[in-house]
């Protein structure tokens, strides 16, 4: 590549060079400070951060689509963190993905995905009377929960202060987190409710950087909770969801929503502040070691909330080496999760967080979003860990003091 010139006339170029900072190639030094802090490079394969954006550079759209490099970034952005331009490997990775020529290197589960999301509102397909028949059962099995012949898990009431948007996991194989979350809700004494027309925290159409799919997705979840007069929209704890629903919800639907966003352990830990939340941490006798998820702690900023929270359940936090804006990414990252077919690559990308994860010493661990609460307990089931994954909610739930 001595010779080689930028190309300023390739699609993906004319793509990005847009903003100040963020995606301006052509600024790249050639340093490969990114390199070095890509630690699914560090493995067996991997992408070179360094290399995706000289081809980018260089007009070489086709040859960019056809490498895996694409495709197996995780878009956590550690490299991004270093690099002294700036330049975000978010930005130039998810605009390479939504180029017309990458249509078919999009997974096929992906894919699937987001035509259910489209066109059911589901990305599992879960229909309206599917959502009501699953709420309206745990909703039964609440009043045990609780011991308060009462109390009930609401859907579908106009008016409310809080409107929860689940993990469609919640709904389908991990209904023991929602039914967590709803004892939270109900001690809060706020009036709160689910919705059949909300059932997906999730926005797969970040993953393939098509934007105008990223804003349909985000106005399935802004408009009918517009509708629904809510005050406050809880996210469940999910990474993505947190990065396009709140961090870039504005620049990703262009204006203010009419709510505001907030995700559920920053509501634990509002109410907790107050005083109206109360919680016991000999429930938990022990260390818990804390995960940041690139997208909510260095793609969003979302590191405080989760280990103030920590602070108040158990016996109290520790910080994995290296952590916050150093994070390592469970492996877990950019659509790969959603992809059926990586499951062995997981085990290599996410080896750096095994290997992190087994230093601690400790037998416990928890993170601010379900896909990486996943990610890591099959790396511990792989790697032997003996460490038992929870998420921050699901903990607060625990030692809830009712
Ligand atoms: S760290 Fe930034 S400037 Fe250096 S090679 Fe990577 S993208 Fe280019
Ligand atoms: S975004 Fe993450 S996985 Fe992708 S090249 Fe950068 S450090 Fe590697």
């Amino acid at each position: 590549m001595d010779n080689a010139t930028i190309n300023k006339t390739s699609v993906l170029y004319k793509m990005l060079n847009q903003y100040p900072l963020g995606d301006n190639i052509s600024e790249c030094l050639t340093c490969g400070v990114c390199n070095s802090r890509c630690t699914w490079f560090d493995q067996e394969g991997g992408p070179l951060p360094r290399q995706i954006i000289r081809m980018a550079a260089l007009g070489l759209d086709e040859q960019l689509v056809n490498s895996n490099m694409l495709w197996d970034c995780l878009i956590c952005n550690r490299c991004t963190q270093g690099c002294p331009m700036g330049i975000s490997m978010d930005k130039v990775v998810r605009k390479a993905r939504s180029l017309a020529i990458a249509d078919d290197k999009i997974s096929n589960d992906i894919k699937i995905g987001i035509k259910n999301r489209i066109e059911l509102g589901d990305v599992n397909a879960l229909t309206k009377d599917e959502f009501v028949e699953t709420v309206e059962w745990l909703s039964e099995e609440f009043v045990d929960e609780v011991d308060d012949p009462k109390a009930r898990i609401p859907h579908d009431i106009k008016g409310t202060k809080l409107l929860y948007l689940p993990n469609p996991r919640e709904l389908a194989t991990s209904l023991l987190h929602l039914t967590a979350m709803a004892k939270l809700f109900y001690a809060t004494k706020e009036t709160w409710t689910m919705s059949c027309r909300h059932t997906d925290v999730t926005n797969w159409a970040y993953f393939t950087g098509r934007n105008d799919m990223t804003k349909k997705m985000a106005l399935m979840v802004v408009e009918p909770a517009e509708e629904l007069g809510i005050e406050t929209l809880v996210l469940s704890e999910c990474g993505h969801g947190y990065h396009t629903l709140k961090y870039l919800l504005e620049d990703i639907i262009g204006r203010k929503p009419g709510f505001e966003v907030v995700s559920m352990p920053e509501l634990i830990l509002r109410y907790a502040q107050k005083g109206v939340l109360k919680f016991d941490p000999s429930v938990h006798p022990y260390k818990i070691a804390y995960h940041d998820p690139c997208n909510i702690g260095r793609k969003s900023g979302g590191y405080d909330a989760p280990r103030q929270l920590l602070s108040m359940i158990c016996e109290g936090g520790v910080e994995l080496t290296p952590n916050r804006e150093d994070s390592v990414c469970c492996g877990g990252g950019g659509g790969m999760l959603q992809d059926s077919t990586t499951t062995m690559k997981r085990m290599i990308t996410g080896k750096p967080k095994a290997n992190q994860m087994k230093a601690t010493g400790l037998s416990h661990l928890t993170t601010a979003c379900l896909s990486c609460h996943r990610q890591l307990g099959e790396l511990c089931d792989h790697y032997k860990l003996g460490i038992q994954v929870n998420t921050v909610a699901y903990l607060a739930s625990e030692s809830l003091i009712l």
